[in-house]
C-alpha cells in the first residue's frame, strides 16, 4: 500500500515476517521491474503495447507483451568437445543477432576467460531445427541456456499466470536439457538453478518524458542524460530497416526524465518499466541500462533526502556532471 499527502507518496507499506510494517522516506525509488509501487501511487500508467506502438510499427495489438522466458544455469558442460563439433559443423554454429562474434572469436574469448554468446541450431523432435542461446560463466565448464520450450505468454501482473509459467519453464528447461543430452559437449551437463519465470514487459509509466524510438535511433541528445545506452532494439516485432542495422550504430543518451513520474511526487521509477515507448524500452531493458538507470536514480534519490526537495526539483544538468564524475558515460 502507498500512502500519500496530496500528491506526495509519504510511506510504502509492505507485508514481510514481521507483518505490515509501514517505511517512511523523503524519497522513494521503485525498482521492482512492473513498476508496482507507482501503480499503487496512482502514477499513470499503460500496461504491454499502447496506440502509439502500434503506429511504430512494434506491436501488432494494444496490451501485447513480450513472453515470459528462462534463462537456466548448467553444470557439465564440455565446451572444447561443443566447439570442435561446431567447426566441423558450421551450419550449427549462429552468430548472436547482438553478439556478432564468429566461432573463432567464442574459442579464443572462451579461453581467455571471457563471457561470450552464441547460438546452436539442435534438431527437435518434430523435424525442425530451433537455436539454443548459451552464455558461457567463469566455471570452465558452467554455462546459461536460453531455448526451445523456454517461452510461454502470461502477465507478470497476474499471479496465475505467473504460477504456471513457472510449471511451464521449469518443465521446458528439463525437456531442453532431455534433448541436449545428445549433443556433442552437453552429454554430461545437468541443470543446477531454474530462475523464477523471467518477465520482460509489463507496466510502462508515464514521466516527465517519454523517450521514443526515433530518439534511440537518432541518438538524441539530453542535457539531463544519465547514460548511454548501446543495446539495439529487442522487440517482436520490429520494422525491418530497425532489426538490420548495424551493430556499431546503437547508442543513445538516457535522460534523467524519464524516471521522474509525471503525477506523483517523492518517487522515482528505474528499469524496464521507465517512461519510453515500446521501441525504445526494447535498448532500455536490457541489463546494463537497467544497472545505469538505478545508479542514477538512487543519486537522484540521496540529493532530493538531502536537499529536502522533490525528483521533479532534482537539476538534470548537475545529476549529469556528477554521473559523470562518478564514472558514467552519458
Ligand atoms: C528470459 C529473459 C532473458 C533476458 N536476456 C537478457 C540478456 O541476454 N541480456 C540482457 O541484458 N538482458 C536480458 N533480459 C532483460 C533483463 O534481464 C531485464 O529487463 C532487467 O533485469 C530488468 O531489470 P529491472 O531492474 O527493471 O527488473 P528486475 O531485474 O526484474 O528486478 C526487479 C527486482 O525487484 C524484486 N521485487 C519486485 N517486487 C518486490 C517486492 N514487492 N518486494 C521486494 N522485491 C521485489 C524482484 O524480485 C526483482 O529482483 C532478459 C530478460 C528475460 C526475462
Amino acid at each position: 500500500m502507498a500512502v500519500k499527502t496530496e500528491n506526495q507518496l509519504t510511506s510504502v507499506v509492505a507485508v514481510n515476517k514481521e507483518g505490515f510494517v509501514e517505511y517512511s522516506a523523503k524519497c522513494f525509488v521503485d525498482a521492482t521491474g512492473d513498476a508496482d509501487v507507482a501503480a499503487l501511487s496512482g502514477v499513470t500508467f499503460h500496461v504491454g503495447a499502447s496506440e502509439a506502438d502500434i503506429a511504430e510499427g512494434c506491436a501488432a495489438e494494444l496490451g501485447q507483451m513480450h513472453a515470459f522466458g528462462t534463462m537456466f544455469r548448467v553444470r557439465g558442460v564440455d565446451f572444447h568437445r561443443l566447439f570442435t563439433w561446431l567447426k566441423a559443423a558450421p551450419h550449427r554454429f549462429v552468430e548472436h543477432q547482438f553478439g556478432v562474434m564468429s566461432i573463432e572469436n567464442v574459442t579464443e574469448s572462451y579461453e581467455h576467460g571471457e563471457m561470450c554468446v552464441f547460438r546452436v541450431l539442435i534438431d527437435l523432435p518434430d523435424g525442425r531445427t530451433g537455436p539454443v542461446q548459451v552464455y558461457n560463466l567463469p566455471a570452465k565448464d558452467e554455462a546459461i541456456l536460453l531455448g526451445p520450450y523456454c517461452g510461454c505468454t502470461g502477465s507478470g501482473l497476474d499471479t496465475r499466470d505467473l504460477s504456471r509459467g513457472q510449471e511451464t519453464l521449469q518443465a521446458g528447461a528439463r525437456r531442453l536439457m532431455a534433448l541436449l543430452s545428445s549433443c556433442p559437449g552437453f552429454e554430461s551437463a545437468r541443470i543446477t538453478y531454474v530462475p523464477d519465470v523471467g518477465v520482460r514487459e509489463t507496466r510502462h509509466i508515464r514521466g516527465m518524458y517519454v523517450l521514443t524510438g526515433m530518439d534511440v535511433l537518432k541518438s538524441a541528445d539530453f542535457p539531463d542524460s544519465i547514460a548511454c545506452g548501446g543495446h539495439p532494439v529487442d522487440i517482436h516485432p520490429l520494422p525491418p530497416d530497425v532489426e538490420h542495422m548495424p551493430m556499431h550504430h546503437w547508442r543513445f543518451h538516457i535522460p534523467y526524465r524519464i524516471m521522474v513520474p509525471e503525477a506523483v511526487q517523492g518517487l522515482l521509477v528505474t528499469g524496464r518499466c521507465v517512461s519510453a515507448t515500446r521501441m525504445a524500452s526494447g535498448s532500455l531493458r536490457p541489463t546494463a541500462q537497467c544497472m545505469a538507470m538505478g545508479e542514477a536514480a538512487g543519486v537522484a534519490a540521496a540529493i532530493c533526502a538531502r536537499e529536502g526537495i522533490t525528483p521533479s526539483a532534482v537539476d538534470g544538468a548537475s545529476l549529469s556532471r556528477i554521473m559523470i564524475s562518478k564514472g558514467a558515460i552519458v
